[in-house]
This record gives structure tokens, sequence and C-alpha cells, in this order.
């Protein structure tokens, strides 16, 4: 395993290539790219959707309402950002908050795998659909999956931990009763050191089959 040092060093340099990535269209419609934020060895990962009007001004993930709120489930948890890592699926903001497109995120995931293999998180916290659809590979829906630990594909040191997204509990007080549940079983899975506790979710539909470029097709995936 790389020293925090190295971790820094290579999230640096893929913050440059990020900074100058022109992969998709909206690199022409940001303000700034929104890489991620927090501790390059931290043992948790929290991965939104995309970066919203707040997060595209400041470059910083998760600074509007949204954030505020995640802010305080991190707290209730014993945490704060300087001890997780918080990033998304997409760095740059798609216009008007719109979803973002399979091309999009087809485009890059790559830079989200990078920073998962660099920080090698004991957990990754999923919030929302987009992120956990990804990550995890297979279309079950946030409702179904929230609150219980599946594996990464591909980092198998790693479990991921679905939770709805914060923007979804900020008015539905039965999502953030959920949210706050599903933070409170995080801190239990963390203090108890977890992986054994992952149970491979049984899947309602078929394996996802590989795009000829060898990625997981994300409409397939039933992402959207
Ligand atoms: N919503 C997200 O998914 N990510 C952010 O960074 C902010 C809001």
């Amino acid at each position: 395993m790389d020293s925090v040092e190295e971790k820094e060093h290579r999230l640096e340099n893929l913050l440059t290539l990020v900074r100058t990535c022109h992969e998709c269209e909206l690199w022409k419609t940001r303000t700034n790219p929104v890489f991620g934020y927090g501790s390059a060895s931290a043992r948790i990962m929290f991965v939104g959707e995309a970066p919203g009007y707040h997060e595209d001004q400041q470059g910083i993930p998760f600074v509007g309402r949204a954030g505020k709120l995640l802010d305080q489930l991190l707290e209730r948890i014993g945490l704060d950002r300087s001890q997780v890592y918080i990033a998304n699926v997409l760095k740059c903001r798609p216009p008007d908050n719109r979803d973002p497109l399979i091309e999009e995120i087809n485009h890059c995931r790559s830079y989200l795998e990078q920073q998962i293999s660099i920080i090698e998180p004991v957990a990754i916290c999923t919030l929302g659909n987009f992120a956990t659809k990804l990550l995890t590979g297979k279309p079950d829906g946030i409702t179904r999956v929230h609150g219980k630990p599946q594996p990464c594909p591909g980092f198998e040191k790693t479990f991921i931990y679905p939770v709805y997204h914060p923007a979804a509990a900020l008015y539905t007080p039965s999502n953030l009763r959920a949210l706050e549940h599903d933070f409170d079983h995080l801190r239990d899975l963390l203090a108890n050191n977890t992986q054994a506790q992952v149970e491979p979710m049984p899947s309602r539909s078929d394996p996802v089959e590989e795009t000829p470029q060898g990625q997981a097709d994300p409409e397939q995936m039933g992402l959207f």
C-alpha cells in the first residue's frame, strides 16, 4: 500500500488530468471541475452524482444544501470532512443540474475508479442511484438496496454501502429517517471492521454484459 504522501501525489496527478479533460462536452459549460475533497488515506469514501451550482462555483463537492446535510450526518457518526473522501460520479456540472448522460458517465468513470484505487477505502458510501448502480454494476435501485453492504466489483477489499442521496432527504422526512438510520448502521459496520458482513445481494436481473469496449453498459444496468 502507498504512503499517504504517495497517495496525495497520485491524486494531484489525476487532478491535473481532470482539469484539462475534454472527453465530454461538460468542460465547455463548467466553471470549475469538482475533483474530490478529503483525506487521501480515508477509510471511507462518499460518492455522489455530479456537482451542482455551488460546487461548480467553488470546485468543492457537496457545499450546497445537500452538502450541509451530509456534514450533519458525518457529525452524527463522529466524523468530519477531513477524515473521509468525498467525490462524485461526474467531475463537471451538467447544465441546469440535469441527470448525467450515459456517455458522460462512461468518460468520467475512470477518474472515479482511479481515485478508489489510490485511496483504497474500506467502504464506499454511495449517495443515491447513480453512484450505487455504477459502482455495484447492478440495476437495483436505492430504495431496494439502501443500508445493505454490497461487494465492490474490481475492488475486493472495499465494500459498498448505498444510502439515499442527501438531496432526496431535504424535503422528505421518511428519507431523512432512513438516511440517519443507515448512517448509524454504517458507524457500527466501520467500528466492527466489516468485510465479513458483506452479503452479495441476489439481483433480480441477469448479469450485466460487457460492451465491446469492455465497459459495463449503464443502459443495460438500468442506470437510467
Ligand atoms: N449533489 C451531488 O451529487 N454532488 C455534489 O457534489 C453536490 C450535490
